[in-house]
């Protein structure tokens, strides 16, 4: 099967069980999203939106969080992990959209990486989410999925989105993104993947070959 029938095929079935596609984490504004989004690394959406559904009603703006003390707004996101870094991030970015962009959100990936904080991935998400970029934040889930099925054959996460935008331009977009993440999430999941209710079973690579080095 060629590629792009192979994409075809993927994100019909993906459409199918994720009619609606959007992401599980909950935000307001552009910032609020960045925030969030940062706030995800390495914890779960439902975790994240516990701590901001508290933050985000007393901070919620650059300006908020630029004059926050460190100390404080880790107090707030402990919970979350890697709670130093995000703090200090948080409050270093927030001071940069300030004075570098006049308080407002930069409006491409690229831009947005120049933010404390803020790799490849968050910018791609946030860039796509906010500004429906054609860009793909490849995170572990979608990493795990497309290789797993053989529509990019790459071993790290920034090698899979080069390959992913140069061959499916067609579906660099947030509806596609969140589809990957959900199925990843909920049905090729890491461990035990639902390999015997799935319908792309003729087409994986992982499921057909049962090649390990394909099992992230
Ligand atoms: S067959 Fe299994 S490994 Fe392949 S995409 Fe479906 S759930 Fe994932």
């Amino acid at each position: 099967m060629q590629a792009n029938q192979k994409a075809e095929k993927t994100f019909n079935y993906l459409e199918s069980l994720f009619k609606e596609a959007k992401t599980e984490l909950n935000f307001s504004t552009p910032f609020e999203t960045l925030v969030a989004v940062i706030l995800s690394a390495q914890c779960t959406d439902k975790r994240v939106n516990e701590v901001t559904a508290v933050l985000f009603k007393k901070y919620n703006t650059p300006k908020d969080f630029a004059n926050l003390k460190q100390e404080e707004l880790e107090k707030m996101i402990y919970s979350l992990g890697f709670y130093h870094n995000k703090a200090k991030n948080i409050i270093k970015m927030s001071n940069q959209i300030l004075n570098d962009y006049n308080g407002e959100l930069p409006k491409s990936s690229t831009e947005l990486q120049k933010l404390a904080g803020v790799g490849r991935k968050t910018a791609n998400v946030v860039s796509s989410i906010i500004f429906d970029e054609n860009v793909m934040g490849v995170d572990t889930h979608i990493f795990r999925v497309l290789n797993r099925i053989g529509l990019t054959c790459q071993n790290t996460p920034e090698k899979t989105e080069k390959e992913f935008s140069k061959k499916y331009p067609n579906y660099l977009n947030h509806d596609a993104h969140y589809r990957l993440v959900l199925f990843g999430r909920y049905h090729c999941t890491a461990r035990n993947p639902k390999c015997n209710e799935c319908e792309l079973c003729s087409i994986c690579k992982f499921y057909k070959k049962g090649d390990k080095n394909v099992y992230r």
